[in-house]
């Protein structure tokens, strides 16, 4: 059926309640785990009761947690699937149900509740569980060669070097099923689109990487709710469902584009935004404001790419805080911190916006200059600069660069912020006038600005 995003929530967690589930709600994108900078994962609020160090409430649970992976920043827009926001949806079992049943519920659930044929699934399994390739062939039916056996790295979840870890087995949705059986190449996402995983937690991994048995095996899982969507609304890409698209509409408004017949420079930076505003918009709600540090400097950078790619659609002047009306609005219903929290949100995202736009237009000029004719490579010192005293981050600048084709010194840039903290360290110790002199001669050739410029360099290493 052509199901609303918000229906397949529902179905989802309704489907799993109706097989005694406790339904919960999502966990705040900042996660109790301090080693943890954002929420990256249905499980993670559940992480203390998979390590044994809290019990369960409920021996099992569903939800629709909000995400935020920042790995898959630079997939935004360029793979079809792929967002920094998104929503998982979970069903969790703490010692109770295992494989067999979480597997025969993933195939129900896909099949009776979400109509998809069965002849246009296709699974993973880890390569030595044999288990799991046994339920999917003889408890479900599937056809054996239907049935991959994957490595560890896409098949084995761990949720650190040492502690409870196990198989995974993904369920695969093919857009191409004319193309028949021969090749069913999983990592072809042009024919393939990963949408649920389950995972197996069976073992205790210790600092031998030795596995031992788990007396209570756990399972967790995860579909995400917008690759649901975009394979039940029939659209090309998760960014023209209904959860996404109209964000990416009032964006295409503001610049006056139309969406169907833009092309594909255009779309990216339309899907960046619609990603990126409604990213930016739980992370607030949530309580992160915009800093140099941390989750802080997600949302600045988060920010920043909203407000570049404006520009590159040719808006002029500032415009996130129309686009996150839209976001707002659809996220409310759900989320009612959401619209609690609107003007802090609107607040948020107007300083940033009028404070990233005075420096980008200086740094658009000096990056302007740097990329001259013939040029085919940015130095490190002036990466810096950009960085240093424009604020743009050096994935800004490698990004902008690289639409012209042209590479960053990335070496020579963490040179450049070396020296400069060894700097400003003996600048404590003795007043060193040579070193002070060129400094000013280069605030004067670049003018001066305003911005305090970054000083942490873990903060632009957390988000790579
Ligand atoms: P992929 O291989 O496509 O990057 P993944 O294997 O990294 O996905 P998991 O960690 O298994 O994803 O997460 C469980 C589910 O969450 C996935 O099957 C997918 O439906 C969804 N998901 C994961 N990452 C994203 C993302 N960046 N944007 C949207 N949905 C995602
Ligand atoms: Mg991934
Ligand atoms: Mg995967
Ligand atoms: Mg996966």
């Amino acid at each position: 059926p052509v199901l609303s995003g918000p229906a397949i929530r529902e179905q989802f967690l309704r489907f799993f309640a109706d097989r005694q589930h406790q339904i919960l709600p999502s966990a705040s994108l900042v996660p109790e785990d301090p080693t943890v900078l954002l929420t990256i994962a249905g499980m993670l609020p559940f992480k203390p009761i998979f390590l044994g160090q809290k019990i369960a409430e409920f021996p099992r649970a569903t939800t629709s947690q909000k995400c935020i992976r920042t790995n898959d920043i630079e997939n935004v827009g360029r793979t079809a699937r792929h967002h920094t926001f998104f929503e998982m949806l979970g069903n969790f079992s703490f010692g109770d149900y295992f494989k067999s049943q979480a597997i025969a519920w993933a195939w129900e659930l896909s099949t009776k509740v979400f109509q998809l044929p069965p002849e246009r699934l296709v699974v993973s399994v880890f390569e030595e569980d044999d288990e799991a390739f046994a339920i999917w062939r003889d408890e479900i039916g599937i056809p054996a060669h239907r049935i991959q056996r994957m490595g560890a790295d896409d098949n084995f979840w761990v949720s650190g070097p040492t502690g409870p870890c196990g198989p995974c087995s993904e369920i695969y949705y093919d857009f191409h099923p004319e193309l028949g059986d021969e090749k069913l190449d999983l990592e072809d996402d042009s024919r393939f689109i990963e949408f649920y995983n389950l995972v197996f937690m069976q073992y205790n991994r210790d600092m031998g990487e030795n596995l031992t048995p788990l007396e209570k095996k756990n399972i967790d899982t995860g579909m995400g709710l917008e690759r649901m969507a975009q394979i039940l609304q029939q659209v090309p890409n998760n960014y023209e469902t209904d959860l996404i698209f109209p964000i990416i509409q009032t964006a295409a408004g503001i610049a006056g584009i139309d969406y169907a017949q833009a092309d594909e420079k255009t779309k990216v930076s339309l899907k960046v935004i619609g990603d990126h505003v409604r990213a930016v918009v739980h992370m607030i709600a949530d309580g992160i404001s915009a800093s140099n540090l941390g989750r802080g400097y997600v949302l600045r950078r988060l920010i920043r790419r909203v407000v570049r790619h404006g520009r590159l659609l040719g808006i002029e002047g500032e415009f996130t805080t129309k686009v996150a009306a839209t976001a707002i609005d659809l996220a409310q219903p759900v989320y009612p911190n959401v619209l609690e929290r609107q003007t802090l949100i609107e607040q948020e995202l107007q300083r940033e916006e009028a404070a990233f736009l005075k420096t980008l237009e200086r740094g658009e000029k000096l990056l302007a200059d740097l990329m001259a004719d013939g040029v085919k490579e940015i130095a490190g010192v002036d990466a810096f600069t950009l960085y240093d005293t424009f604020g743009f981050p050096l994935e800004l600048t490698q990004e902008i660069a690289e639409e012209q084709g042209i590479t960053v010194d990335v070496e020579g840039f963490k040179k450049a912020m070396q020296e400069q903290q060894e700097r400003s360290k003996a600048a404590h110790e003795t007043i060193d006038l040579t070193v002070q002199e060129s400094l000013d001669q280069l605030a004067n050739r670049i003018h001066p600005t305003e911005f305090l410029g970054y000083t942490d360099v873990q903060s632009s290493a957390i988000v790579k």
